[in-house]
C-alpha cells in the first residue's frame, strides 16, 4: 500500500496545523506514520491522496447516512450555491428543515439551528440553567457532548465528589458544576440528586452512548432519568447528535418511547455540512433571545447550504423501508464479523443499534465506561491497521462507533467480512 502522497501532505500540514489536523481523532498513524489524506468519496467508498480505495465505515463520524456525494444532496447543493452561500437573514429553508425535525421528533416543539453539535449542547445546558435558575448538571462517564468547558468533564474518584476537568484550560470552578455518574446506573444519579437538593438544572445523556464505543441503555435507565428529573424539577436533555435520524427517524427517543425536555441534534440533519440544533418544550425554548433573556447567536446559524443538504438528506431518509434496509445490512455485518472472530477464537462483544455498531475486543458485557475500558485496545489497533491494508476504513479508536450508510451494498459487507477473516488470522 503506497502512502507517499499522504505522508508528504501530512508533513506540510504539520507546519501550519497542530498535529496536521483540525480534530484530534483524525491524527492516527496509518501505514507510514501519517493519517490518510482523503481526496474524494462516492457512495460507500473513499479514495486517499495516493489513490487507495476503501470501504468507509467512519462516514465523516456520523453525518453521511446516505454515503458520500449522494446525487440528491449534490444536485440540491449545486442549485442552492448559485443563489448565494449566506445572507444572515431568515430563509424559508430553516422552517422547512425545522418542520421535518418537529414531525419526526414530537418532543421537539420548537428548535434553533446552530453550526455544530458542540454549540447545540452548550446552549441546551445554558438554557436549562436559565430555565431552572440552577447551576449544576449531571452527565455520564464516557458520554461525549462536544468540547464546551462544562461538558469536558468525567467523574472524579467518587461519583458524589465534584468533577475534575479533562483538559487544561477548563476552569476548576466550571468543572465543579458538572457531576458525572456511570452510564446505566440510575441509583447513583438518585444519590447525586439527594446530595444536591434543588441545585441540578439538567441531566444530559446520550440515550444510546456512541462515543465510548456503542453502549445501549439497559431497561429502566432512561425511564429512571425521566422520572428523577421530573421529580426534582430538572430538565432531561437527550443528546441525539449522533443517534438522531440514525437509529430511527425519531432517534433513540422514538425507540425507547421517552420524551425528553430538550434534544440536541447535529451530524445527519446537516447532510454533511456544518450544523447543529437544539429544541424541545415550547415553554423552555421561549426563554431564548429574542423571545426571552437567554442569549445565543450565530453568524452562519441556519446556513442555507447546510439547510439544503439537511432537507435533501431527511427527504431521502423518509422513503419507505430505508431504516429496515440499514438494519438488515448492519445485522449482516455485525453477525459476519462476530462469526469470524468466534471462528478465530478471538473474544468479541458486538454492540449495535441499527446502523451504529462497535465490535469490542472484550470478553465480558460492555455496559458502561469502566467495562468498555476492559477492551484490548492494542488488539484493536492491530485490527484497524490490518483492515486498512485490506481496503476497509474503520475508526482508528476502539471507542468509536462504526457506521453504515444506505450506500453500503451487500458486496461491500461481504468484502469487509472477508477482510476481517484475514485480519483476525494475522492477530494470532
Ligand atoms: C459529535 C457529537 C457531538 C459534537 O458535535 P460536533 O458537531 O462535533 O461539535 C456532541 N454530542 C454527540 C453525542 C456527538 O456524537
Amino acid at each position: 500500500m503506497l502512502t507517499d502522497r499522504s505522508r508528504a501532505l501530512y508533513e506540510q500540514a504539520r507546519k501550519v496545523l497542530p498535529g496536521g489536523v483540525d480534530s484530534p481523532v483524525r491524527a492516527f498513524r496509518a501505514v507510514g506514520g501519517a493519517p490518510l489524506f482523503i481526496q474524494r468519496g462516492a457512495g460507500s467508498h473513499i479514495v486517499d491522496a495516493d489513490g487507495n480505495e476503501y470501504v468507509d465505515y467512519v462516514c465523516s463520524w456520523g453525518p453521511l447516512i446516505l454515503g458520500h456525494a449522494h446525487p440528491r444532496v449534490v444536485a440540491a447543493l449545486k442549485e442552492a450555491v448559485e443563489r448565494g452561500t449566506s445572507y444572515g437573514a431568515p430563509t424559508e429553508l430553516e422552517t422547512m428543515l425545522a418542520g421535518r425535525i418537529v414531525e419526526a421528533m414530537p418532543s421537539i416543539e420548537m428548535l434553533r439551528f446552530v453550526s455544530s453539535g458542540t454549540e447545540a449542547t452548550m446552549t441546551a445546558v445554558r438554557l436549562a440553567r436559565g430555565f431552572t435558575g440552577r447551576d449544576k448538571i449531571v452527565k455520564f462517564d464516557g458520554c461525549y457532548h462536544g468540547h464546551a468547558d462544562g461538558l469536558l468533564v468525567k467523574a472524579g474518584s467518587g461519583v458524589l465528589t465534584l468533577g475534575a476537568p479533562d483538559s487544561p484550560g477548563v476552569p476548576a470552578a466550571t468543572a465543579a458544576n458538572s457531576l458525572s455518574a456511570p452510564y446505566n446506573d440510575p441509583a447513583t444519579v438518585e444519590r447525586i440528586f439527594a446530595a444536591n437538593p434543588g441545585q441540578i438544572a439538567a441531566v444530559i445523556v446520550e440515550p444510546i452512548a456512541a462515543n465510548m464505543g456503542v453502549i445501549l441503555p439497559e431497561p429502566g435507565f432512561l425511564d429512571g432519568l425521566r422520572s428523577l428529573t421530573q421529580a426534582h424539577g430538572s430538565l432531561l436533555i437527550f443528546d441525539e447528535v449522533i443517534t438522531g435520524f440514525r437509529v430511527a427517524r425519531g432517534g433513540a427517543q422514538e425507540l425507547y418511547g421517552i420524551r425528553p425536555d430538550l434534544t440536541t441534534l447535529g451530524k445527519i440533519i446537516g447532510g454533511g455540512l456544518p450544523v447543529g440544533a437544539y429544541g424541545g418544550r415550547a415553554d423552555v425554548m421561549a426563554l431564548m433571545a429574542p423571545l426571552g433573556p437567554v442569549y445565543q447567536a450565530g453568524t452562519l446559524s441556519g446556513n442555507p447550504l447546510a439547510m439544503t443538504a439537511g432537507i435533501a438528506t431527511l427527504d431521502e431518509l423518509a422513503r419507505p423501508g430505508v431504516y429496515d434496509e440499514l438494519e438488515r445490512r448492519a445485522a449482516y455485518l455485525a453477525s459476519g464479523i462476530a462469526g469470524e472472530a468466534c471462528a478465530a477464537g478471538i473474544p468479541m462483544v458486538t454492540t449495535r443499534q441499527g446502523s451504529l455498531l462497535t465490535a469490542f475486543f472484550a470478553d465480558r458485557p460492555v455496559v458502561d465506561y469502566a467495562s468498555a475500558r476492559t477492551a484490548d485496545t492494542l488488539r484493536y489497533a492491530a485490527f484497524f491497521h490490518a483492515m486498512l491494508e485490506r481496503g476497509v476504513y474503520l475508526a482508528p479508536s476502539q471507542f468509536e462507533a462504526a457506521m453504515l450508510s444506505t450506500a453500503h451494498a451487500d458486496t461491500d459487507i461481504e468484502r469487509t467480512i472477508a477482510a476481517a477473516r484475514g485480519a483476525f488470522q494475522k492477530l494470532h
